[in-house]
């Protein structure tokens, strides 16, 4: 545990920032992948449970993949309000029937995020049946991460960083700075995951709740913000700023406990979109 903690810690050091587009945190979205660990039935557990420092430690890598390949960053979000209003009924689910309406690239550009999810799911099944630890664990631990992201509610709308709102730079005092400072006080409560029946409709339902969850981060935010000067306002979205810890205690009030069932829930579904690929792949002997 303590040498967990430590790697927990000098990543934290080596690795933030990552970008200022980045979902929840390192710290979160380490610990949303080694928690869904937790979830799982006895036949996937041991395979997972012997990975689990890997699929922690790599829970942020689809944000590093960014950096070279362009294409990246429309899979961590979907901008739903770009479709009208909630719920978002112009929007078909189905990806092609999406193209054919919007065109690929406004449909690419607006993002790909739950769509990504069931891509992943399918290959965490191909994974699974070819047997390969390697391949299984990356592909298990990238998967998180994009479940993590669903659950992060500014993935959800255009207004990402609240730069139309008044409230620049909120994506990473929620996200990152909230959860950063106060994790000492989250305690998940896990069940044992059950398989997801429709892994692309089940997505598409995690980022609609996302979605309602954005209006009371701006407007907690809006409020936190009134007891900054103009420099503190300015530092809110520097990635090497340190938190404010009378601001970041507001934003906790109003939404620390909506910001842990977030968590606590993107956990157990990870955990369910496993086992909902290991079924798909037939349920195989996972490798020693
Ligand atoms: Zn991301």
């Amino acid at each position: 545990m303590i040498i967990r903690l430590l790697v927990i810690i000098v990543l934290t050091i080596v690795f933030t920032p990552v970008n200022s587009t980045q979902g929840w945190g390192f710290t979160a979205h380490m610990r949303i992948n080694s928690d869904a660990v937790d979830t799982l039935p006895a036949g996937m557990k041991k395979f997972f449970e012997s990975e689990r420092n890997f699929i922690s430690e790599h829970a942020v890598d689809p944000d590093r993949w960014k950096r070279d390949d362009k294409s990246e960053l429309p899979r961590h979000f979907i901008d739903l309000d770009m479709y009208g209003t909630y719920p978002f009924k112009e929007l078909p689910r189905d990806y092609d029937e999406a193209v054919k309406k919007f065109g690929a690239e406004t449909v690419n550009s607006r993002g790909t995020l739950p769509w990504r999810i069931a891509e992943y799911t399918l290959n965490l099944a191909e994974d699974m049946k070819s047997g390969k630890r390697e391949k299984i664990r990356m592909t298990a631990a990238a998967l998180g991460h994009y479940v993590g992201d669903s659950y992060s509610p500014l993935h959800s709308v255009e207004n990402y960083n609240g730069q139309y709102t008044n409230n620049y730079g909120v994506h990473k005092q929620f996200e990152n700075r909230m959860v950063n400072a106060y994790m000492d006080s989250y305690e998940p409560q896990l069940n044992e995951a059950a398989s997801i029946k429709e892994p692309l409709r089940h997505a598409f339902d995690i980022v609609m709740r996302s979605y309602k969850l954005v209006l009371p981060i701006l407007e907690s935010e809006t409020k936190a913000r009134k007891i900054l000067t103009s420099g503190q306002i300015d530092s809110l979205n520097d990635w090497r700023a340190k938190g404010i810890p009378d601001y970041l205690a507001i934003l906790y009030s109003d939404l620390g406990e909506m910001g842990w069932n977030q968590m606590n829930s993107a956990s157990y579904d990870l955990g369910r979109y496993w086992v909902s690929a290991w079924e798909l792949a037939g349920k195989p002997v996972l490798p020693e």
